[in-house]
This record gives structure tokens, C-alpha cells and sequence, in this order.
């Protein structure tokens, strides 16, 4: 049985080769567990050093025997990320000095850390609220600038408080409704629900926009998968070049945690992209043009969004058509390129035969030796814009959108707007207040539910069970 008395510690950095590795100890024993294997060169015991200082000495085992050279920080509660007692080793970075150090904590008396259970305890002594700490995560794995700018927001408590300021808004509709049922010889001709419609009105609008920044966010965190359609020779290997180019390509190494892979995304615009294999786009002749539509059907069935690229330069052909014909039901985004050449194909065509898809007018030949060929710097930038604007991405960065950080969120987020729905329903058709208030309390606690303040202990478990050890 775990408890929160137990003084944990655990591997706190990535595994590997590394300069330092940090072993990390919290509870109120931390001091003196690394008080135990810790020798100061200054010959001062871990115990009288000053609150947020490190101290430099040896670990060594409980045979004297030195084990590696280390700095110890210590941090007193609440002053620490935990706010518990928190002493940090650092040592050596490889993979036996940390297995060492680490075993010796626990002879010591600590016992291991579970997953993400340093951040639990941040979140059990009130330093953070759950969003705070589902934005560790996200912070941890944040693929591209954008991801890390959204994990940076909620981690500062952006999404925190605008979910506390619609609890609070609701609690005063509430708190009004209350009265109206205690005191209903003061509410005659009915003021009171008519002005509590508009107010639940209001609030539900907050949360459909609340609501409509989850595509966003999900792309953000988890990456858009992405596949680029085209028949042969239209420019798709050039488009993926000019995406590579200037150093965008990226690759996130997440080890210890439940996605055990390494993934490659391309920073585009901060939107994370997913490439699906696009090998055997330069195949050409009549089988092999086959095998490359099949293929192609393959990727753009799983693709969240496809790049389809035509030539302006050509007459549409069966090839062009049979690529249209894939698409259907898919969020495209079509390049009309070469549009640098005399152009028989135009927006307009393109537009009838893809009514679904965002349309640019790109010129993609880039060649670094050749002077004479453009840059496709002009063509990237309408089309960072364009898939932008097809994630969604701007509603997300408006002022009073916030951060869905996960399944979870999502999921409590549209049980609020069920319950306002409800309730607004029972305030429009006069079925009493109590009926309005009984929804509004479910919003309530709903919305509760995702910064915290309302869920069971077996909830927080679950959601830190994502974390990885040593968070
Ligand atoms: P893929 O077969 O679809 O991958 O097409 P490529 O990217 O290999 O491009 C085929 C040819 O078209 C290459 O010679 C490119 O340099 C050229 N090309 C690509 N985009 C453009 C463009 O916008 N304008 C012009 N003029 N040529 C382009």
C-alpha cells in the first residue's frame, strides 16, 4: 500500500548516457535519507545545510565505500516541487552510477516512486490543480514550439483559471436561483428565471468555445498525421524538401513513458506533422503507377489530413481524377502548384472538383545550386497559414479559448455542456428552479472535476498513472 507518509524516490532524468543524472528524493525523510549516503567534502551534515543550496561530497555505501561524486540539493517544504522535503542527487549520468545511487535511497528508507507520483504529491499539497500537472506531461513531451508554448500557458495556470472563473459564475446563477426558491414572493413575474436564461446562455457559449479548442490541442500534443497524395511528377518530393528544409524536422525520444517509441514529426508552423511514409513517389511507368495509387489509397485512409498536390501546368488527367476520387471525405489541403508556369488549370476547377479542401497557389522548385530557381519559402508561409487555419489553430489562440489537455477534459467539458444544456432547457420551459439547479450543480461539479477540486482518489491514480516514473 502506498501512502502519502512514505518518504520516495526515484530516477528523475532520462535514461542513457548523460553528463549529471538526478536522483530525487521526497517526503519527510528525504534529508535524512541522503544525509545517510551523502559525505560532504566540507565535512557538513546534510541536515545544517542551507534551504536550497547544494552541496558537493561523495554517495558512498554502507560500507564507506565511495560511489560515485555528487552534488546534493536540498529544498525544504514547502519550497519544492512537491512541497515536501526534497533532496536531489546528482551524479554521474550513466546507467550503473544511478542504478546505484538509487538502490542505496532504499536501503536508506525510501521506497520507489510510482509513476508520476512526485507530481501527485504537488497536486495532493495544493501547489498545482490537475492541469497544472496533466501540463507537466505535455511540457515533457512537447513536440514543436507550439506544443511547448500551450503546455507553458496551462502550466502557468491559464486553463486553471478560466475554468475557475466559469465554476464561479455558475455558482452565482446558482446562489440567485437559491434565492428565488426561498423567497419566491419576490420574484412575481418570473424576472428571475427569464434573467437566469440569458446567464446559462452565456455560459454555455463559453464552454462550446471552451470545447472548440480541442482539435487543437489534440493536434498539438499528439502530432497531425499527414500524407502527401499526388500523381507522379506534380512536385510532392519537392514539397517535402522545402517542409524539411531549414532544419524543421524534429524527433521526440520519449523513453520510459507508455508510448515507448521514437517519433519524427516536422514542425510546421509549431503544428506538429506526421509524415506518412512517402517512399516510391518518384516510381513511375504504367504497373508501378498502380501500385503507387494503391499505396497512396492506403496512406490517405489513414491520414488526419492529406496534401494533395496538382500541377497547373497540365491538363487534368484520369491520374489527377483518380486521386480526387481518394479524397473524398477527407480534410485536404490542395497545392495547385508550378503555378510559376503558364497555367491551364485553375483555383476554380480545383475548387469545384475538391469543394471540401482548402486551396494554395504554391511554386515548389527549390534547388540550392540553381540561382535561377525560386525559393519556396513565399509558397510554405499560404500554406502554414492554410493548415493552420484547417486545425483550427486560430480559434485556439483566441483570447478566450483555453487548453484540452486530454480525453479526460474533453470528455468532463462536454458533460458541462450537457448539464447547462439541461439546464437551460428547465429554465425556458419553467419547470422550476429546482430542476435549473440540479443541472447547474452537475456543470459545476463537472468543471470541478477537471482542475481537481471534485474527484476520487482512484481518478487521480488513473491520471498520474500516465506520467512516467521519476515525474
Ligand atoms: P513528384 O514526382 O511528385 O515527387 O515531383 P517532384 O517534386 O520530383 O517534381 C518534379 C519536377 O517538377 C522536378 O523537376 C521539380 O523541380 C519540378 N517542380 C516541382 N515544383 C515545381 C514548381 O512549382 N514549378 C516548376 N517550374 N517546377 C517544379
Amino acid at each position: 500500500m502506498k501512502t502519502k507518509a512514505d518518504t520516495i524516490s526515484a530516477v528523475a532524468t532520462a535514461a542513457g548516457e548523460g553528463g549529471i543524472g538526478i536522483v530525487r528524493i521526497s517526503g519527510d525523510e528525504a534529508i535524512d535519507v541522503a544525509a545517510k549516503i551523502f559525505r560532504a567534502a566540507s565535512g557538513q551534515k546534510l541536515q545544517d545545510a542551507a534551504d536550497r543550496r547544494a552541496l558537493y561530497g561523495r554517495v558512498v555505501d554502507f560500507a564507506g565505500e565511495t560511489v560515485d561524486e555528487a552534488l546534493v540539493l536540498v529544498m525544504r517544504a514547502p519550497h519544492s516541487y512537491t512541497a515536501e522535503n526534497v533532496t536531489e542527487i546528482q551524479c554521474h549520468g550513466g546507467a550503473m552510477p544511478l542504478k546505484k545511487v538509487l538502490a542505496l535511497t532504499y536501503e536508506a528508507g525510501a521506497r520507489p516512486a510510482e509513476r508520476g507520483e512526485f507530481t501527485e504529491r504537488a497536486f495532493l499539497n495544493g501547489r498545482i490543480d490537475l492541469t497544472q500537472a496533466q501540463a507537466v506531461m505535455d511540457m515533457v513531451r512537447a513536440k514543436t514550439e507550439g506544443s511547448r508554448r500551450m503546455a507553458a500557458a496551462a502550466l502557468a495556470g491559464q486553463t486553471a483559471a478560466k475554468v475557475a472563473a466559469l465554476r464561479h459564475e455558475i455558482l452565482g446563477i446558482i446562489a440567485h436561483l437559491e434565492a428565488l426558491i426561498d423567497f419566491p414572493e419576490d420574484d412575481v413575474e418570473n424576472l428571475g428565471t427569464r434573467e437566469a436564461v440569458a446567464q446559462i446562455t452565456a455560459v454555455l457559449e463559453k464552454t462550446n468555445r471552451f470545447l472548440q479548442a480541442t482539435h487543437a490541442s489534440k493536434i498539438l500534443r499528439d502530432g497531425l498525421t499527414c500524407a502527401i497524395a499526388g500523381k507522379p511528377n506534380v512536385g510532392k518530393s519537392s514539397l517535402l524538401n522545402a517542409l524539411l528544409n531549414e532544419e524543421r524536422a524534429i524527433v521526440t525520444d520519449i523513453p520510459g513513458t507508455t508510448r515507448d517509441s521514437i517519433e519524427e514529426f516536422i514542425d510546421v508552423g509549431g503544428i506538429p506533422l506526421k509524415i506518412i511514409d512517402t517512399a516510391g513517389i518518384r516510381e513511375t511507368g504504367e504497373k508501378i503507377e498502380q501500385i503507387g495509387i494503391d499505396r497512396a489509397k492506403t496512406h490517405i485512409e489513414s491520414a488526419d489530413m492529406v496534401l494533395a498536390v496538382f500541377d497547373a501546368s497540365r491538363e487534368f488527367d484520369a491520374a489527377d481524377e483518380k486521386i480526387i476520387a481518394l479524397l473524398k471525405g477527407k480534410n485536404v489541403i490542395a497545392l495547385l502548384n508550378k503555378c510559376d508556369l503558364p497555367t491551364v488549370v485553375t483555383v476554380d476547377m480545383l475548387r469545384e472538383k475538391l469543394p471540401q479542401a482548402a486551396i494554395v497557389k504554391t511554386k515548389l522548385k527549390f534547388s540550392p545550386d540553381d540561382k535561377a530557381a525560386f525559393s519556396a519559402e513565399e509558397s510554405l508561409a499560404t500554406l502554414v497559414t492554410a493548415l493552420q487555419e484547417k486545425c483550427s489553430m486560430l480559434d485556439f489562440c483566441s483570447e478566450d479559448g483555453i487548453i484540452v489537455e486530454s480525453d479526460r477534459q474533453e470528455y468532463l467539458l462536454r458533460k458541462t455542456k450537457d448539464h447547462l444544456a439541461a439546464a437551460l432547457d428547465a429554465a425556458q420551459n419553467d419547470f422550476g428552479e429546482d430542476f435549473v439547479v440540479i443541472d447547474l450543480r452537475g456543470a459545476w461539479e463537472a468543471l470541478g472535476s477537471i482542475t481537481g477540486e471534485t474527484v476520487t482518489e482512484d481518478i487521480i491514480d488513473a491520471v498520474f498513472a500516465e506520467f512516467c516514473i521519476g515525474k
